[in-house]
């Protein structure tokens, strides 16, 4: 199945994490690749994952576009080879958290790296279950994809001022 997570609300990361979580439960294979998410800074899931039999890769270089586009699209390349390597595998769920958003910058050039014809050819052809989160969802994903939920924004702390709050945004 390829499964995609959607929308301008929060909880589409948490919910792929928790279909992982219920995968493992099963004794599936697991791997959960982050794209645009960094290393250096550590999410309560990723301490928590990297010493579990989920394998999770934050490989990016942050959300925010500041430092060179260079270095973000070696990240992105990076990431997208890893991916790669991974639906070579023999995984039984594979999430690709984040990807949605590759599809939607526009500060520096991606489609030389990740087209979305290739993820496209990529996860159409897996044997396994796929889930990609992120806002705005291309419409050719939400056509292939099985199941599709989109997130929808009604009430954010943010809007009061409250800003990212531990163990609730990360
Ligand atoms: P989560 O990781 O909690 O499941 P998500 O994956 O749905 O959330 P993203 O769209 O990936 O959320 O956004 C990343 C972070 O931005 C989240 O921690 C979310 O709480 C936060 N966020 C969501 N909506 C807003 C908003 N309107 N303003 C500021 N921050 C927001
Ligand atoms: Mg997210």
């Amino acid at each position: 199945m390829i499964i995609v997570y959607t929308g301008n609300g929060k909880g589409k990361t948490t919910a792929a994490i928790g279909l992982a979580i219920r995968a493992l439960g099963h004794n599936q294979k697991v791997c959960i690749i982050q794209f645009l998410k960094s290393t250096k800074f550590e999410t309560g899931e990723y301490k928590f994952l990297k010493s579990s039999k989920i394998e999770i890769y934050p490989m990016g270089a942050g959300f925010s576009w500041k430092g060179k586009p260079e270095n973000h699209r070696d990240f992105l390349s990076k990431a997208w080879n890893l991916t790669k390597e991974k639906f070579k595998a023999d995984y039984d769920l594979i999430v690709l958290d984040e990807i949605n958003n590759v599809f939607n910058i526009k500060n520096f050039k991606t489609d030389d790296i990740i087209s979305l014809n290739d993820l496209i050819d990529l996860i159409s052809n897996a044997s396994f279950n796929v889930v990609l989160t992120g806002r705005e969802a291309k419409p050719e994903l939400i056509q292939i994809a099985d199941l599709v939920t989109e997130m929808k924004f009604i009430k954010h702390p943010y809007q009061k001022g409250v800003l990212a709050t531990k163990a609730i945004e990360y």
